[in-house]
């Protein structure tokens, strides 16, 4: 068994391990970091942007919000039920977190929101030519940083179990490229694998959903919970877990073209054919998945007619989807054929409303009374949610198009308890000594569902916690000496 030796051992290398792993050693701390994949960034690389507050880059466009009104905002929103200090600490700390990435070359377009009703907390990466970039900008900076302060790092090693000794956290074993096992001896140890985003017996487990059945989330490689039973073995208490939750087509990304046009606001029913939601609410896609969650088949359907389709194909969208990469629909039809080809059951076309629920699975009668009564409130108003006159477009000219709308969303939230200083806790609230951990494996600042308003808080709380835990990682290590 190969033998290394360090002040703190991070288990992964995404972006919570990652800055973790830059902290520390900037501190001082002898850092090694064990990484399942062969490259660094997590999920984070298909990122577009982390949260921040009161950046240089939002003062200086005179946007933005104060640390006080996101920390009330997050609280509010999650009815105080996340920890207060945590959330603090990360909110506190966002906004320094773009100066550092700035400093290490990472550039920024703006602060964006991701939707009219959200806060501009985005900072939306920008490539060397100008355009939109991806997180992988962030973690290519943070590697050459981490390499030029002496990070050690093992690639496709995947960290088995966290070592310790009389109640402290002293180390990790890991299986390197070759097969062999490696043990890092250490006196801090931080994890940071990312949750259970890509386990479905896990999200079975502790969530409920099927994936593939009643759930379309990103199921990303690698990201198998991990880190979660490492920690728990370790000791450490259980938080809440949640989906990072919002709500598309299935195999939104096989369909963006399908995908922006059944997420506008228009008439959106269940398998009773019945409305549940005001649609003009769609743009926090997370409140939608919620919505959806709750009916029969957790599933729903929008129904637009040939008029809407065509404001859409050429662009006119009524709201806009920022993580959709089209600007207009003008491949529906071909995405509806292939769709149609495959045999996917998701999307459906008809002559008449009757023919179009008879092909959708949804109950007929209660549908030809939906729109009946829903053509009525665009002549007039909406009654039943009191949905934005500007979106009441009425179902009247054939053809009509069914889309299927089910949960899906990013990942997991939560799993291991930490406290504002990333410091791992037990079921009776004590210190784990040398344990820490960061990321989505920590992430339990959100209630029952991700705080959307304020985008790009789950990277944002990954980078962020993960700065922290190495800080106090180091700081530990010191308090050794
Ligand atoms: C398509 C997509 C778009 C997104 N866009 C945004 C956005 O714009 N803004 C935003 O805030 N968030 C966004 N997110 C979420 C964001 O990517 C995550 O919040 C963030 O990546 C979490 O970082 P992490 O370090 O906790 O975990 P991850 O990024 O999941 O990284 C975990 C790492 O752990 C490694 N690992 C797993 N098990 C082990 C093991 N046993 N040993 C060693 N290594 C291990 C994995 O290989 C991986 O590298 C997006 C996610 C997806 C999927």
């Amino acid at each position: 068994m190969k033998q290394v030796e360090a002040d703190v051992a991070i288990v992964a290398a995404g972006p919570a391990g990652l800055a973790a792993a830059v902290a520390a050693a900037e501190k001082g701390a002898r850092v090694v970091v064990f990484e399942k994949s062969s490259v660094t960034g997590g999920c984070g690389n298909m990122a577009m942007g982390p949260f921040g507050v009161e950046s240089r880059l939002q003062k200086k466009q005179i946007v933005g919000l104060t640390r006080d009104e996101a920390f009330k905002i997050h609280m509010d929103y999650n009815h105080w039920i996340p920890d207060a200090r945590l959330v603090r600490a990360f909110i506190d700390k966002s906004g320094n977190t773009i100066d550092w990435l700035e400093d290490m070359g990472v550039e920024f377009i703006m602060a964006a929101r991701h939707f009219p009703l959200s806060e501009p907390t985005w900072h939306i990466l920008k490539t060397h030519g100008g355009a939109h970039g991806t997180g992988a900008i962030i973690f290519k900076a943070l590697t050459e940083r981490a390499e030029e302060l002496g990070v050690q790092f093992f690639f496709n090693a995947p960290v088995k179990k966290i070592l310790k000794e009389n109640g402290r956290a002293v180390g990790i074993q890991a299986v390197d490229a070759t097969g062999e096992t490696v043990q890092a001896n250490a006196k801090a140890v931080i994890v940071a694998t990312g949750g259970f985003g890509g386990n479905a017996e896990m999200i079975k487990e502790i969530t409920g959903y099927e994936w593939g059945k009643d759930l379309f989330s990103f199921k990303i490689p690698g990201i198998e919970g991990e880190g979660l039973k490492m920690a728990w073995e370790a000791g450490a208490a259980r938080t809440h877990m949640i989906l990072e939750m919002y709500c598309s087509v299935p195999r939104q990304g096989d369909f963006w073209n399908l995908d922006v046009v059944f997420r506008q606001p228009n008439l959106l029913v269940n398998l009773d054919g019945e409305r549940f939601f005001n649609e003009e609410v769609f743009q926090n896609n997370t409140f939608a998945g919620n919505a959806i969650s709750g009916q029969k088949g957790r599933c729903a359907f929008m129904i637009i007619d040939d008029a809407i389709k065509k404001q859409y194909v050429k662009g006119n969208f009524d709201q806009i989807c920022f993580d959709i990469p089209i600007e207009d629909a003008a491949e529906f039809d071909d995405e509806l054929e292939r769709a149609t080809e495959e045999g996917t059951r998701d999307f459906f076309v008809a002559d008449t409303i009757e023919e179009l629920a008879e092909k959708a699975g949804i109950n007929v009668d209660n549908l030809v009374k939906t729109v009946a009564e829903y053509n009525r409130a665009c002549a007039s108003r909406d009654a039943l949610f009191n949905k934005n006159y500007a979106y009441l477009k009425p179902i009247r000219k054939a053809k009509f198009y069914a889309g299927k709308l089910v949960p899906s969303g990013f990942g997991s939230l939560g799993g291991i308890k930490i406290n504002h200083k990333a410091e791992v806790q037990d079921d009776a609230f004590n210190v784990i000594q040398g344990l820490y951990a960061a990321g989505t494996d920590a992430n339990s600042i959100h209630a029952d569902s991700y705080t959307f308003i304020m985008p790009g808080n789950t990277m944002g709380f990954a980078i962020n916690s993960g700065r922290i835990a190495g800080e106090s990682a180091a700081d530990f290590v010191d308090s050794l000496a």
